[in-house]
């Protein structure tokens, strides 16, 4: 045998996702290369003396996850302070923020308070103001990002820190919200507004910023994610990334990384973000233009072709819907994938209108993408599939509705337009590529979570929860190719990632139980034992 392993994994339950061979009793890997996937007999033939193997003793190995749509880099900066997920309503709210308030005060009286992860609920029934929390954060500078990181609440402290007095033009949707004298209210809404505010916010340090990004990218690795595509960037990102990949151990997750472009961007800009196209190192790439067409239904700014219940959801993100066509031919031309954040049904219709307009596939051969895709029309739902466009969901989003429709995402829409919500199973029916991600830090990175929350459509854990559109659920095979083949494709790599083949990149997890076969609610508590990425383990349980 002229070949000889790495590292074999033998005796295991290997689900291959290759339609070819599903299944397989061992796996053995030259390096970063799966070299041989069969019956334990012929898997062996690649021992050699310095060959690890490892034995699975009868466990699942899948292919290594993959997030479809992640802000590892961005979310490490952005989820600093409190974590308020979990609280719900204004009275606890007020008591962790004083409780924060206090340490800050005797520790650190010249630091901002900082929290993200807020409920839009926690001020149901009342207006989003920062007047609300000033008396419990003692007039501290304060910025705390909502879940869905597109609003944040500042207090008038930070405002002031960052010149913010009254209203300030944006060159897209992004806004100070001013009461009827003019006074900003606190609520600031959308990325370039929030950026601005956070300009007068002490910053981390690069090296504190590597090691919490490190330490998100190990906590991906602890539930089986390989891979991920980054959903934001800059050149400043791009450098991150490098020195992450060149020191310490390496980046132990594939990233594809996109650039973020907003209509603020000139020609120089644009020029820029294309000279940077090809930049690439180990374990990571560019080559993917992220941008958005509206914000979320939640606070009004996602974009519908009929006024939500509040009157509002009717501006677009770009004052010149025409200049984002032009854009992303301009990018498509230029050879990148481009991803577009199109939540509302006004939204996605204009995406893929931009995309037919430009080609809907890449020069690269990935279809581009939309991200988010959460109140799609009958009309667009036939253009996905026709186009071949990727839909890239995220169904654990859900977890901030209600059964009642009480919550701002219903309440903003309605009945009956919230009958068509995160409609999951009919892009799928409807022949449309889709790609499952988490979105985190707007919700959980635990892949396992999200693939609960695509086959359960409720929480999981809470057997008799309210199930939303039941028709929409995923089977447990769909759930596992969501985040495997299907997301491998969504990013182009779908002839090297997503499955356990010959060929294929050496990114599998070894689970205590099959991921498949075991119970949606239980699945949250199956413990990955192994994740291996590139043929080494970057995360690994004392038994294996
Ligand atoms: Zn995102």
């Amino acid at each position: 045998m002229a070949t000889t392993a790495s590292m074999i994994i033998r005796d295991a339950n290997i689900r291959t996702q290759n339609p070819g061979q599903p299944r397989a009793e061992a796996v053995a890997f030259d390096g970063d290369t799966i070299i041989a996937v069969g019956s334990l007999d012929s898997v062996l033939e690649y021992r050699g003396p310095a060959t690890e193997v490892v034995d699975a003793a009868g466990r699942t190995l899948t292919p290594g996850l993959i997030d479809g749509h992640i802000h590892p880099l961005m979310g490490a900066a952005a989820t600093r302070g409190v974590d308020f997920g979990g609280i719900t309503t204004m009275s606890e709210f007020l008591k962790r923020l004083r409780t924060e308030a206090d340490r800050i005060l005797r520790e650190d009286p010249q630091a901002w308070l900082r929290g993200w992860n807020l409920d839009y609920g926690v001020f149901a029934g009342r207006t989003i103001a920062a007047e609300e929390i000033e008396d419990a954060v003692h007039r501290l500078p304060t910025a705390v990002f909502f879940f869905d990181m597109h609003t944040m609440l500042a207090t008038s402290a930070a405002l002031a820190q960052a010149g913010v007095t009254g209203a300030v033009h944006f060159d897209d949707v992004s806004q100070i919200v001013l009461d009827d004298d003019g006074r900003p209210t606190g609520e600031v809404r959308e990325a370039t507004a929030y950026d601005c505010v956070l300009t007068a916010a002490p910053v981390l340090t690069r090296a504190d910023g590597i090691g919490i990004s490190r330490r998100v990218l190990a906590q991906l690795n602890s539930s089986g994610i390989t891979g991920g595509c980054v959903m934001d960037g800059d050149a400043d990102a791009i450098d991150f990334l490098e020195e992450m990949a060149e020191t310490g151990s390496g980046l132990p997750v594939r990233l594809v990384t996109a650039l973020r472009h907003g209509p603020e961007r000139d020609d120089d800009g644009i020029a820029e973000f294309i000279s940077l196209r090809d930049r690439n190192g180990r374990h990571w790439r560019g080559g993917v233009i992220k941008m958005f067409l509206d914000g979320v239904i939640d606070t009004g700014t996602g974009w519908l072709s009929e006024p939500d219940t509040k009157g509002e959801g009717l501006l677009p993100f770009w004052p010149d819907p025409a200049l984002y066509t032009k854009t992303v031919e301009r990018y498509a031309a230029a050879g990148f994938q481009i991803a577009t954040h199109a939540i509302g049904d006004r939204a996605i219709s204009a995406a893929i209108d931009a995309y037919v307009a430009a080609g809907a596939i890449s020069k690269s051969g990935a279809p581009h993408r939309i991200e988010h895709l959460e109140y799609l029309s009958d009309e667009d739902l036939p253009r996905l599939a026709a186009a071949g466009i990727t839909a890239s969901m995220q169904p654990l989003h859900l977890q901030w509705r209600k059964a009642d429709g009480s919550d701002s995402w219903a309440s903003r829409l309605g009945p009956e337009r919230t009958k068509r919500a995160w409609r999951i199973r009919d892009v799928m029916r409807s022949g449309a590529p889709l790609a499952l991600g988490s979105d985190w830090p707007v919700a959980q990175l635990d892949a396992r979570i999200g693939m609960a929350w695509a086959r359960l459509r409720r929480s999981p854990g809470d057997r008799d929860g309210f199930v939303f559109e039941p028709d929409q659920r995923l089977t447990p095979q769909e759930a596992l190719d969501g985040s495997t083949t299907w997301s491998a494709a969504a990013q182009g790599d779908g002839g090297h990632l997503g499955k356990i083949e010959v060929g294929f990149k050496a990114d599998v997890a070894l689970w205590a139980e099959d991921p498949v076969e075991v119970d949606a609610d239980d699945l949250v508590d199956v413990p990955v034992h192994l994740t291996v990425v590139g043929g080494e383990p970057v995360h690994r349980h004392d038994d294996v």
